[in-house]
């Protein structure tokens, strides 16, 4: 899970790292009152999961309270980067002397841990690690030892701190490394780390991403799951007990079984080269039981999706034979009415697949293709979207 920078800047303050908090607000009508409350002169900043956004006008810096509102006016409702802003944090503007790189994160590759940082700060790191190559500084850090002292001062060495902030930077390295590891996480990353004016350091930015697999160590860390994160739809399927998962496309599946769905996604995928790129809008793994109700609880998700032209109906009859299947198709489209708006092409076989089919041929539903072979029924599908 990706975090925001509000609750980057929190896992900080818990860590000691140097950060100030601020107030996060989502009505540009509470900014002026937080702006008062920080001082009036403050920094206004789109909570989004993505960076840049100081470029994209995500960040500004406001002179009093009455500032404070207008921007966050500005910023709140704002696309940055496909990323509608939601939230924006008002914190005290900081007055700012210098402004470095500084992460730690998983190195798969490498298996190994790697801390990136470089005086260089502020600018996305990429750019600098490009143009400037010595002025990034890469130290890899065993898991077995860690960031000791002696790789603190690798890392200080390498990173060519100011003597200055040596000091303070020791000290906020070895809490940023506090955090990585006992939050779970994958990445750490602060920038811009910043000198103050008044010679202190502080992290002005956060991007921490956690490690799922942990999550059952940290209860705490479900309460960063923001609503707007998870898809209604996801939300929805889980609901009615059915695994649903959102992607891009166009054709929407369903299927009983994991191995089945995922064959079918290949398939389309597969034949939607043939038809302008199409591509699965999802994945729904209806399970063992395939009955009018569960039927109608996929159908209903996958037509709520825009994104859906065609849909896919890919099912292996088992233990519930196929007969059964086509009585829950035909149930379904009868309790969806006008909600079944879109063509769906049908594939079955295995058990009573003879009589799936004579159920499905005498609904002779207007919007029912069906198809013999999973092959056929993809191509069809994917046609069907492109059309
Ligand atoms: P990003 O663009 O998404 O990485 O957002 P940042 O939080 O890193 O902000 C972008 C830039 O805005 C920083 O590199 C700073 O130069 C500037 N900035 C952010 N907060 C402040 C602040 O409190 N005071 C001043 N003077 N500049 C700030
Ligand atoms: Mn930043």
């Amino acid at each position: 899970m990706d975090l925001m920078e509000y609750q980057a800047k929190e896992l900080f303050a818990k860590h000691g790292v140097p950060v100030t908090v601020g107030t996060v607000i989502t009505d540009a009508a509470d900014a002026e009152s937080a702006a008062e409350a920080h001082g009036g002169k403050v920094v206004v900043k789109a909570q989004v999961k993505t960076g840049g956004r100081g470029k994209a006008g995500g960040v500004k810096l406001a002179n009093n309270p009455q500032e404070a509102a207008e921007k966050a006016g500005e910023i709140l409702g704002m696309d940055i980067k496909g990323h509608t802003v939601h939230r924006v944090l008002i914190a005290p503007a900081a007055e700012i002397a210098e402004e470095y790189y500084f992460s730690f994160l998983l190195d798969r590759a490498n298996r190994n841990y790697l801390c990136i940082a470089s005086i260089e700060g502020g600018v996305e790191i990429e750019v600098t690690a490009k143009e400037k190559p010595d002025a990034v500084a890469k130290v890899a850090i065993d898991p077995q030892t860690g960031v000791d002292d002696a790789k603190v001062d690798e890392i200080i060495e390498a990173t060519r701190f100011p003597e200055d902030v040596r000091d303070l930077a020791r000290d906020m390295i070895k809490k940023l490394w506090k955090v990585f590891v006992e939050e779970d996480a994958t990445l750490v990353e602060v920038n811009p780390l910043v000198k103050l004016g008044d010679g202190s350091l502080e992290a002005l930015d956060g991007k921490v991403s956690l490690d799922g697999n942990a999550d059952f160590r940290h209860e705490d860390h479900a309460g960063f799951e923001l609503v707007e994160d998870v898809d209604p739809l996801e939300l929805a399927a889980a609901e009615k007990d059915l695994n649903y998962v959102k992607l891009d496309g166009a054709v929407g599946i369903i299927g009983n079984g994991a191995g089945l769905v995922m064959s079918t996604l290949d398939v389309v995928a597969y034949a939607g080269e043939a038809h302008g790129g199409v591509k699965p809008a999802n994945f729904l793994d209806i399970g063992g039981g395939a009955s009018a109700q569960v039927m109608t609880d996929g159908l209903h998700i996958i037509l709520g999706d825009d994104q859906v032209k065609s849909v896919f109906v890919n099912v292996f009859g088992g233990i519930t034979a196929c007969d059964a299947v086509a009585n829950g198709i035909v149930g379904a489209l009868d309790a969806l009415g006008d909600e079944a708006n879109k063509p769906l092409v049908v594939r079955l076989d295995g058990n009573n697949v003879e009589e799936g089919r004579r159920i499905l041929d005498e609904a002779d539903h207007p919007l029912v293709t069906i198809m013999d072979t999973m092959d056929g029924a993809a191509d069809k599908a994917a046609e069907l979207a492109n059309a």
